[in-house]
């Protein structure tokens, strides 16, 4: 068995209406997909484009597909045709690519806002005055392709649980901040380690690999 399936049954027991699990997938094999799929799972999440690729011409074409990983803008072009969610926006040029990219598809992607929350400078996403001036120039209309659903982020990877809860509560203020000015319905936040105390500050949808495939090979 390539999935934990105790663990799955328990994850999605703890979802309430409007909550939705992402199952990170990234570095596993398409069997392992499958197997969830099997159990009723469609939403997975992807953080290589190559990858991500080869899984869904592979794999049911109900599958709705995240890309959750850092994007460089080269790149989107493969994944437009079918991504259904893309969570890792970061940077105004990566948002006007995503929309021209949809532009020639003729169809409008979803996309999240990524804001740095975490202490580590290495982490991805933009800071509170990014985001805002992304949010007005998105309310000017200036990507007409792309539908910003909402925010994602990742916490810091410590043992503090009080300094995870603080990030994800920040997190949360902000989404409330601009969820009815900009219709957004989705908060994305909470991996394995963290899920619960994102679920407890908000989170609509929780991205978990580790717990339903097992440890990767490296921390990536
Ligand atoms: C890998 C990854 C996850 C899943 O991590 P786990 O700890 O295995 O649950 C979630 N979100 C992002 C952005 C990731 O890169």
């Amino acid at each position: 068995m390539l999935v934990n399936r105790t663990n799955y049954t328990e994850i999605v027991k703890q979802l309430s209406e409007g909550q939705v699990l992402v199952a990170v997938s990234k570095t596993k094999p398409a069997e392992a997909v499958l197997e969830l799929y099997e159990l009723g799972q469609r939403d997975f999440g992807e953080n290589y484009v190559q990858e991500l690729c080869d899984k869904q011409a592979a794999l049911p074409a109900d599958i709705r597909w995240h890309f959750i990983g850092h994007l460089q803008r080269n790149k989107v072009k493969y994944i437009a045709p079918f991504v259904h969610m893309i969570h890792g926006i970061d940077s105004e040029r990566l948002l006007e690519e995503v929309n021209k990219q949809a532009q020639k598809l003729g169809r409008t992607i979803d996309v999240l806002l990524q804001v740095h929350i975490a202490k580590e400078e290495t982490k991805f996403g933009l800071d509170e005055a990014e985001l805002s001036g992304l949010l007005d120039k998105a309310s000017a209309g200036n990507f007409p392709y792309v539908r910003i659903r909402g925010l994602m982020g990742m916490a810091s990877f410590t043992e503090d649980a009080g300094q995870v809860g603080r990030e994800f509560s920040f997190l949360s203020g902000l989404y409330d901040q601009y969820a009815e000015r900009h219709s957004f319905t989705v908060l994305s936040m909470g991996m394995s380690a963290d899920y619960p105390l994102a679920l407890e500050n908000g989170s609509t949808m929780i991205r978990v690999g580790s717990l339903l495939f097992g440890a990767r090979e490296k921390t990536q």
